[in-house]
């Protein structure tokens, strides 16, 4: 899996100020992007089965895809969204949910759409590619962050008692429904960029009492699941009292969790040294659950992006290109591998919120009103009176992606962040050609790289695998994804290879086979 591309650079791209090198830098094209490597020293192996969290937010891909968004893979082949993640390394899937986006009149607010159904959808075909999900529930019915943090619309009457019963009651169906149609949830998180902010409310120690109530209805589903907490702006100061606010109210959470834009939330230094001292003191595991750099000064949708080398109050550490962008991201990586083992990964903030290319504003517009793909509908106007007019994506000049939705090679770098144990079961499948002396065309043939063992497709080879290929056996399944040891036969032998396997024998290592794909 390990994917590194290594090239001259051109010097002066290293070492200059990006206000002097970020025009027109819309998409670097040939290979010329230099990708480090990351590994997570002693990472536990509690966590994602090992691996660090290699994740990015597609909360807005279902409306994307309505709207007539297309995607690709590396040869330009259009390719659904979640397997071009998949084969680049990427092992999670994070996806805002609110409560009631919509006015009630069939008009969705629009950001995605992001409600539950929606989630439903994401999280289901993350679980087909062996994707996990973090379910960000946001108490809201729309954007949540810092400065906003509007209770649902039909919570506002309530008093304190009774919203912290709704956030139970939320909590605990939301996680049911997600997990009875289909989602992997591996992770929780209770609230959004909050800020001593959280749902109305402002006062941090009543914030934890409704903190509570969300973790409780977690652990009450599934103990397995991981909980975290999240806020915005390491830069501010105010981590290691939240944190310690949150210690006081004797808080049952797994994980601190914070966004890092580089250009708004100061220096990797302080940010690792703020999470290194939380995990620390308080046992917890660390992770950025949002990030994101430019890679462009361009934009792709008619809609003004909020950060480019012209932005006002933005800090832009790195070139704007998709070298920078590589960089910016691998940087957030390695600062995190550097949190004392307490950091688990990273997620990126909307690597494909693309408009449709190549359309006007008025075509634009139609697509964000009717199905959502955009930050805002006029409809949200009834729950957030600060939208007066509909809008696209502000960042898709941030995306991993170029504007017509072939990767950039920034999103190599989650091919390279380290270690990485689970094996990953669908690879890039090669194309052949087949050999033929009589026909005029020639088709071709489709492969994929399929990891032996891995008998109930979830990602991981496990005793759970054990399980199923007993049942295969019983039931008599020939199938030669089943034939772990190459005789031809599916048996008793099979099944004592994949126990030897799971055990650590080395005399069981398992291989790929590459079967043909109909
Ligand atoms: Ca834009």
């Amino acid at each position: 899996m390990k994917k590194k591309r290594f090239i001259a650079l051109a010097a002066a791209a290293l070492i200059s100020f990006p206000s002097a090198l970020c025009t027109n830098t819309f998409p670097q094209t040939a290979d010329a992007v230099n990708i480090s490597s990351v590994t997570f020293t002693n990472f536990d192996s509690r966590v994602n089965g090992g691996e660090p969290i290699r994740g990015v937010d597609i909360s807005s891909i279902i409306s994307l895809e309505e709207a007539g968004v297309k995607f690709y893979d590396d040869h330009g082949r259009e390719q659904d969204l979640f397997k071009t993640l998949a084969d680049h390394g990427v092992n999670y899937i994070r996806v805002r949910i609110w409560n009631e986006p919509n006015d009630g009149n069939g008009h969705t607010y629009g950001g995605g759409h992001s409600d539950l159904d929606t989630a439903a959808k994401i999280g289901k075909r993350a679980a087909q590619y062996g994707m996990k999900l973090l379910a960000d529930i946001q108490y809201s019915d729309f954007w949540a962050d810092p400065a906003k943090q509007s209770r649902p619309k039909y919570w506002q009457p309530h008093d304190h008692n009774k919203l912290k019963g709704e956030i139970y009651n939320w909590t605990s169906w939301v996680v049911k429904y997600l997990t009875e149609n289909g989602s992997d949830i591996g992770m929780v998180q209770i609230g959004n960029e909050t800020e001593c902010f959280f749902c109305g409310e402002k006062d941090m120690y009543k914030i934890c009492d409704l903190f509570s109530s969300g973790e409780k209805a977690v652990r009450d589903f599934d103990k397995n699941i991981l909980i975290a907490h999240h806020f915005a702006n390491a830069g501010n100061g105010h981590f290691g009292w939240y944190a310690q606010v949150m210690n006081e109210c004797k808080l049952d959470y797994d994980i601190f969790a914070c966004s890092y834009y580089s250009y708004w939330h100061g220096s990797l230094d302080n940010l690792r040294n703020t999470l290194t001292d939380i995990g620390n003191k308080y046992n917890k595991y660390v992770m950025v659950v949002e990030t994101a750099y430019p890679y462009t000064d361009d934009d792709g949708d008619t809609f003004g992006n909020s950060v480019s080398s012209s932005s006002s109050g933005c800090e832009l550490k790195y070139d704007i290109s998709v070298e920078g962008q590589a960089k910016a991201i691998t940087d957030v990586f390695q600062t995190i591998a550097n949190c004392n083992g307490h950091g688990i990964g990273v997620f990126y903030w909307e690597p494909a919120w693309l408009g449709v290319p190549d359309i006007s504003w008025e075509q634009q517009k139609q697509l964000w009103d009717k199905y959502g793909s955009g930050c805002a509908t006029i409809y949200a106007n009834d729950y957030d009176h600060d939208v007066t007019a509909s809008g696209g994506s502000s960042f898709d000049n941030q995306a991993l992606f170029d504007f017509h939705g072939k990767p950039l090679e920034s999103l190599d770098v989650f091919l390279n962040i380290y270690p990485q144990k689970k094996p990953v079961v669908t690879t890039t499948s090669t194309t052949t050609t087949a050999t033929t002396t009589t026909m005029t065309t020639t088709e071709p043939v489709r492969t994929k790289d399929i990891v032996l063992g891995d008998v109930n497709s979830d990602g991981v080879i496990d005793v759970f695998d054990v399980v199923a290929l007993r049942k295969a056996v019983l039931a008599g399944n020939k199938s030669h994804e089943l034939d772990l040891n190459g005789d031809n036969e599916v048996g008793i032998a099979d099944l004592v290879k994949l126990r030897r396997y799971i055990l650590g024998y080395a005399d069981s290592d398992l291989t790929y086979k590459t079967i043909i794909v109909k």
